[in-house]
């Protein structure tokens, strides 16, 4: 049963505790989109997660569709992962030394994902990037490197770029301590714009070591690939023996047993992962085409490392997650996530608000706008406004969605039918006050 109680207002312990946070921690979170600043709100502080469900400190419960920012697609605390973190806790965290899990979590990577012959374990999706960009870079004894505008590859130096003014510009810090030497490396073209990729190679092409590209672009809302676009980067850097690297730490197990490369049938020559590969446990990957993943040492003078890379609580976890995702499961997925788009379609008509839904398996984004959302610029037009009155009000009846209109939601695998009725009622008052 959803609650009728107001969340919002039932939230004194939240408050409390963010007011504790700041005075020892930078703006009071670890990561800064917790903070809620983008929705004027007090963030809400989380107790507990069980299956679709999360449970605040003031006694609130909401459904979920944060999923930890992508990683829960099994939903909260599942009992087979739980258990397996268990098992595995009892007999040690970590030994810096090699485990054989390791090895299973490798081969059940290769076995699920063509493009990948080798792979890496890292902590994060920033580590997984970071080091495919120094391994590209190592290779091609190349500089540049071209990313798109409104994504997000982590925190990196060389990937923290804005665009520069113009098509085919050299990029600026998109944040102070990015120092501008390592920002003029890094080239931003608008996504699914493969022109001005073209136009960027026609004049930087022999000095461009990859180009890194979410191949469905989820920092920016959800943004599907336009038909060809995948397919014309793999051309494009075919031709230039540039490197071309996918960023599945959001989209990798997320949409799809082979993941998003399975699904558009385009074949990068390395892969990064994160979030669903450690099932919740802080894990990173990269992987790709053996005679370049071989230049990592210590096969190889290219050098990356970690003490806790491998370790064996998020190989658990991580291993735990994907064996439990079966094709079925996004079947599933898949099914849910529809209903979800066509009764938020069904309430947008309803109440005349003007709302574009990009889906693509169980990402899902709806837009406060009529246009088609290909790219940052588009996804800019949504009306923010809008995004935080009806955060707010979706919040408040006990839907958790992320505090951002350039986030999706994800449904879990654990969303039951009538948890996607409830939100669907949810969304219908919510709109309605719009
Ligand atoms: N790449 C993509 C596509 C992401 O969505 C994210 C995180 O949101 C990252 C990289 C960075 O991963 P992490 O936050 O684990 O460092």
């Amino acid at each position: 049963r959803m609650s009728n109680q107001s969340r919002i207002a039932n939230n004194s312990r939240s408050v409390e505790a963010f007011a504790r946070a700041k005075k020892v921690i930078p703006g009071g979170v670890n990561s800064p989109v917790r903070a809620f600043k983008s929705v004027d709100l007090n963030p809400v502080y989380m107790e507990r997660g069980e299956g679709s469900r999360v449970y605040d400190i003031d006694g609130n419960s909401y459904i979920d569709y944060v999923g930890s920012w992508g990683p829960l697609i099994m939903g909260h605390a599942h009992p087979e992962v739980i258990e397996a973190i268990k098992r595995t806790a009892e007999k040690g965290t970590s030994f810096g030394a090699p485990t054989e899990l390791e090895t299973l979590m490798a081969e059940l990577v290769v076995e699920r994902v063509p493009s990948v012959d080798i792979v890496r374990m890292v902590n994060s999706g920033t580590e997984a990037t970071m080091s495919a960009l120094r391994l590209a870079r190592g290779y091609t004894k190349r500089s540049k490197i071209l990313k798109f505008e409104g994504s997000y590859h982590g925190h990196a130096d060389s990937l923290l770029i804005k665009a520069g003014s113009g098509v085919a510009t050299l990029g600026l810090p998109d944040s102070p301590g990015v120092p501008e030497h390592v920002a003029s490396h890094t080239i931003t073209v608008p996504y699914n714009d493969l022109e001005s990729v073209k136009l960027a190679f026609e004049k930087f092409g022999e000095e461009i070591a990859c180009i890194i590209v979410e191949p469905i672009a989820g920092n920016m809302g959800v943004v599907p690939p336009l038909p060809g676009f995948l397919q014309g980067l793999r051309e494009v850097t075919e031709k230039y023996g540039t490197v071309l690297i996918f960023d599945e730490v959001m989209t990798g197990f997320r949409v799809g047993y082979n993941c998003a490369q399975g699904l558009y049938g385009v074949t990068p020559d390395l892969t990064c992962f994160g979030k669903v590969i450690g099932g919740g446990l802080p894990v990173g990957a990269y992987g790709g085409k053996r005679e370049l993943m071989e230049q990592i040492a210590p096969s190889g003078p290219i050098y990356q490392a970690g003490t806790l890379s491998g370790n064996p609580l998020a190989m658990a976890a991580g291993y735990t997650t994907l064996k439990l995702l079966t094709p079925e499961v996004y079947e599933g997925l898949e099914r849910q996530a529809v209903r979800l788009q066509l009764g938020f379609e069904a309430n947008a008509r309803k109440h005349g608000v003007a709302n574009t839904i990009n889906r693509v398996g169980s990402m899902v984004c709806p837009f406060f706008t009529e246009t088609f959302v290909i790219n940052f610029e588009t996804a800019k037009t949504s009306n923010i406004a809008r995004f935080k009155a009806y955060f707010a009000s979706m919040l408040d009846l006990g839907i958790n969605i992320a505090p951002s209109q350039f986030e999706g939601m994800f449904v879990s695998a654990v969303h039951t039918d009538e948890d996607i009725d409830a939100t669907i009622a949810v969304h219908d008052i919510a709109f309605g006050r719009l």
